[in-house]
């Protein structure tokens, strides 16, 4: 069994990521320097695995390692001493070593010692004659092993640091992390990251005083939460402005997090572009190795996010927060494959019902995900989280093509005059909407009267003019167009008067209540009736769930309603079977008359 300095020996060398890495030049130049100082044909940069010697850099040597066992370099990276074998045969110790069986007769090898100091192997030069060496080569060839190291150092250090602020970066937070794993399990601690500014404010300042400022802001800050932080604690740099540290072990959350804040402002104050940054701070609390070192850091940082949000700018990791945001990414992660699979994605069709005659004018399509581990994930859902991307072009599509494909399907037995399909926001800005719409029809050799389409209000009134430009070239199709969720998206009133739209569907919030005449929610209903009508809308009302609040919407002259009263949105077969049932009852009175 090897002793705890052997082990510690080999994890510094594991940590520095070299065995079994790529020959390179940086090292190659100084192997070919050695070998000509002793004008010998062999020269290596060996280093002493567990049970091997591996050559980073190798001269007149054809393989890349030999056995640990009775190699000299091996003595010279445990005894972290430099060694001279004047001539093998004579040596007892390496007579009738690898080496010495394969003619090697001269052996000289220079340390390779780590800062904390841990012989990683050896800068070695091999003859096949008895020989001597000088004091003047073997002094050069200890410099030539301390240039080695230099290089080792320096390519460690190459992406763990910042070359801005010399702070260490998320790579070293990493490694930093997993040696708290193996010396501190258990411990609790908390990860604090501190966002320096907005990301908006970092381009304001970019723009107006160009990227040497920023770097300055950058700088000052990262001096400044240095000395609030004291010495000894660590600040790495995981962002752009922004900066990661652990708390020292024992502390209390809410102390820590108030000294840090005191600290924080301190540094703010210090920071000679304060008056155009926000900093907020993120802090997740965890125990040391069950997590790891990238959850903590997500966590922190998606705490400073929330923490934008509040008065004091700090916020505390919520666990639920996090679940939120990783299913929202995981569902747009998913909703891709959705796309193309095919059979995760269907339509279902509720139906919209004329108040005075009872009859059913037309259904709304709406949009049903069935993810393969998740099961149904509901539209209110993923439409918001996909119809941000580029998803949202491919699903309009995919419900278009489904919703046409399925009137063609049913207008043989001439059972449903129109469909309603729902479009996002984001398709306003396709400059090819309107045409793609139209080629739906088209193709299917169905009239535009025989498609609605529907906008809410909020999204109508995201883009205004880019919305009324296309609802009127939309209008001039012939196809008919709502308002949907009315009443919830701050339109105004000068505004409404322009929309080309012939429907406004109610929201459903405004008849939850809607169960008695003159009620706070009456009067607001029947003032958005009465407007709509005002401005020559035909008033559709969404969500109705009683008889109570049908009877009242037919009162106040409300054309036509949708609700789980009348149906849920039902599979195409199950609707084909509800309307023809219906349609069999046509002389039956509407029963909440
Ligand atoms: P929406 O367009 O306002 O659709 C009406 C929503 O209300 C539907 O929810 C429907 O199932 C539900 N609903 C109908 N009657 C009642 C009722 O009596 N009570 C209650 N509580 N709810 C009722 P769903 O299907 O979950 O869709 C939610 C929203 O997702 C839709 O609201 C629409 O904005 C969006 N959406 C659905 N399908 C699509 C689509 O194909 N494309 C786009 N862009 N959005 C869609
Ligand atoms: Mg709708
Ligand atoms: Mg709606």
């Amino acid at each position: 069994m090897r002793d705890d300095h052997e082990e510690a020996r080999l994890d510094a060398l594991y940590q520095l990521k070299l065995l079994d890495t790529s020959p390179s030049e940086s090292f190659d130049r100084i192997t070919r320097l050695a070998s000509q100082i002793f004008g010998l044909p062999v020269a290596a940069i060996s280093l002493t695995d567990r049970d091997r010697q591996w050559f980073k850099s190798r001269v007149g040597v054809a393989h890349c390692s030999i056995p640990r066992d009775t190699a000299p370099c091996a003595q010279v990276a445990e005894s972290s001493q430099l060694l001279v074998i004047e001539d093998f045969s004579a040596d007892p110790c390496y007579a009738d070593s690898v080496l010495g069986r394969a003619g090697t007769r001269f052996y000289a090898g220079a340390p390779l010692v780590t800062r904390d100091g841990y012989g990683l192997g050896s800068l070695c030069v091999l003859g096949t004659e008895p020989r001597k060496a000088t004091d003047a080569e073997l002094a050069s060839l200890v410099d030539l092993a301390a240039m080695v190291m230099a290089q080792i150092e320096l390519e460690h250090a190459f992406g763990r640091i910042d070359p801005v602020t010399g702070l260490p970066t998320r790579n070293q937070f990493r490694d930093d992390m997993a040696d708290l794993e193996r010396d501190h399990p258990g411990e609790q601690r908390f990860a604090i990251v501190v966002d320096m500014a907005r990301d908006d404010q970092i381009s304001r300042i970019t723009r107006a005083l160009g990227l040497a400022r920023v770097d300055d802001f950058i700088r000052e800050a990262s001096q400044a939460l240095r000395v609030s932080l004291g010495p000894g604690r660590i600040a790495y740099q995981v962002g752009n402005a922004q900066f990661a540290f652990i708390s020292p072990p024992g502390v209390e959350q809410l102390a820590y997090v108030t000294l840090l804040k005191a600290s924080f402002e301190a540094m703010h104050a210090s920071s000679s572009v304060r008056f155009v940054t926000n900093v907020a701070i993120g802090v997740r609390s965890f125990i040391v190795g069950t997590v790891s070192a990238d959850d903590v850091l997500r966590g922190a940082a998606s705490a400073a996010q929330d923490a934008r949000g509040t008065d004091n700018a700090i916020a505390l990791h919520s666990p639920a927060n996090d679940i939120a945001h990783r299913r929202q990414y995981g569902l747009l992660q998913d909703f891709g494959a959705a796309l193309e699979a095919g059979d995760e994605l269907r339509l279902m069709y509720q139906p919209r019902i004329e108040l005075a005659t009872g009859r059913c004018l037309g259904a709304e399509a709406l949009l049903r995900w069935r993810h393969p581990k998740l099961g149904d994930v509901s539209p209110a859902e993923f439409i918001p989280i996909i119809e941000q991307t580029s998803h949202a072009r491919p699903t309009t599509q995919w419900v278009l093509d489904t919703a046409m494909d399925q009137l063609v399907e049913w207008t043989p037995s001439g059972i449903l005059p129109m469909l309603s399909v729902n479009i996002s926001a984001a398709n306003l800005g396709e400059a090819d909407i309107i045409q793609r719409i139209q080629r739906a029809l088209l193709t299917r050799n169905l009239p535009p009267g025989r498609l609605e389409i529907e906008l809410t209000e909020s999204a109508i009134m995201d883009q205004p003019d880019q919305a009324l430009a296309m609802l009127r070239e939309l209008a001039r199709t012939g196809i008919c167009l709502a308002i949907d969720d009315f009443g919830t998206g701050h339109s105004s009133l000068a505004y409404l008067q322009r929309l080309p739209a012939r429907i406004v569907k109610i929201d459903q919030t405004f008849m939850q209540n809607l169960t008695e005449m003159h009620g706070p929610d009456f009067v607001l209903v029947e003032t958005m009736i009465g407007l709509a009508h005002k401005l020559g809308y035909r008033v559709v009302a969404e969500g109705i769930e009683t008889p109570e609040a049908a009877a009242i919407l037919m009162q106040l002259g409300c054309e036509e309603a949708q609700g789980f009263w009348f149906a849920r949105p039902m599979e195409a077969d199950q609707f084909a079977a509800w309307l023809s049932d219906r349609q069999d009852d046509e002389t039956a009175e509407p029963s909440y008359i």
